[in-house]
């Protein structure tokens, strides 16, 4: 098995991406800390994982919030011994997030604290427990809209995406040389709750579809596998990426019709 005997910590993993690697990492031999404040579907996520026979425990953590970020890294070294993989996944696309005239600041104000601070946090509490544990992997989800523009804006979430990867290359660097890597995951349009709300009506949806070359939604288990090779030690030469999976959307000029 790929993750045998590693803990890993998602976040955001009641649902989408982080629900599907969840099953995947823990079907690989890892103990799962899932993480959201969606307590409901979260204790759902660790129950599907015992029920396959794999180890997971539910927190309730708001990853905008210090003390509850603090909290999950305690809960994952508490329940299993340490931690090896940090995965900051948990992420919001806000309905009203538009451009800069239209969007409130406390719109901007909450995509930045949950899709940036979020991550920041995560790395503030999970570095230490990983230098416990004698380095490990953190994968930082931030998204293909951080290398494009689109004239369907969503500022905010923008430009917390860009933030993320731009702190995920420098935090790769700091810590190189300690064992631990960080690269970010830049997903594609995905079939997910978080877009699908967002692209409520076929017209939307196909509006984006035009743009990738693959003519489709990703599957949020397509990004658990690639989360599931950089977590992984077959990826221990691969550090401040930007990871991308995205059904070619970032090389297209023109797509086939
Ligand atoms: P999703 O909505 O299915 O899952 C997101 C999860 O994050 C939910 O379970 C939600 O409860 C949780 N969450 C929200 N706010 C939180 C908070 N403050 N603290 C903890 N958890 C919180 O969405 P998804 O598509 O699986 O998205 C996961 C990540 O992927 C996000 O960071 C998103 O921005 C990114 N992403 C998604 C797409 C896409 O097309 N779906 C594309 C690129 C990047």
């Amino acid at each position: 098995m790929r993750l045998q005997d590693k803990v890993a910590l998602i976040t955001g993993a009641s649902s989408g991406i982080g629900r599907e690697t969840a099953l995947l990492f823990a079907a690989e031999g890892a103990a799962v800390v899932v993480a959201d404040v969606n307590d409901k579907d979260g204790e759902k996520t660790a129950a599907d994982v015992t029920a396959a026979g794999g180890k997971a425990v539910y927190v309730h953590a708001d990853v905008s919030k210090a003390s509850d970020s603090e909290n999950m890294v305690r809960v994952a070294e508490d329940t299993f011994g340490k931690l090896n993989i940090l995965f900051n996944n948990a992420g919001i696309m806000h309905s009203a997030d538009d451009n800069a005239i239209t969007t409130e600041e406390n719109i901007w104000d909450l995509t930045m604290a949950i899709n940036l601070k979020g991550v920041f946090l995560g790395c503030k509490y999970g570095i230490p427990a990983l230098r416990r544990a004698g380095g490990g992997s953190i994968i930082n989800t931030a998204s293909f809209v951080a290398l494009l523009g689109a004239a369907t804006p969503q500022l905010a979430y923008t430009a917390s995406k860009g933030g993320v990867l731009s702190m995920t290359r420098e935090l790769a660097v700091i810590h190189a040389r300690e064992n631990i890597r960080v690269n970010a995951l830049c997903p594609g349009p995905l079939r997910t709750e978080l877009l699908m709300s967002f692209l409520n009506t076929e017209e939307k949806k196909q509006r984006r579809l035009v743009h990738v070359p693959m003519g489709r939604f990703g599957e949020a288990k397509e990004i658990a596998y690639a989360a599931l090779y950089l977590a992984s030690d077959e990826s221990s030469f691969v550090t401040g990426t930007e990871f991308l999976v995205d059904g070619g959307i970032t090389a297209a000029y023109v797509t086939p019709e």
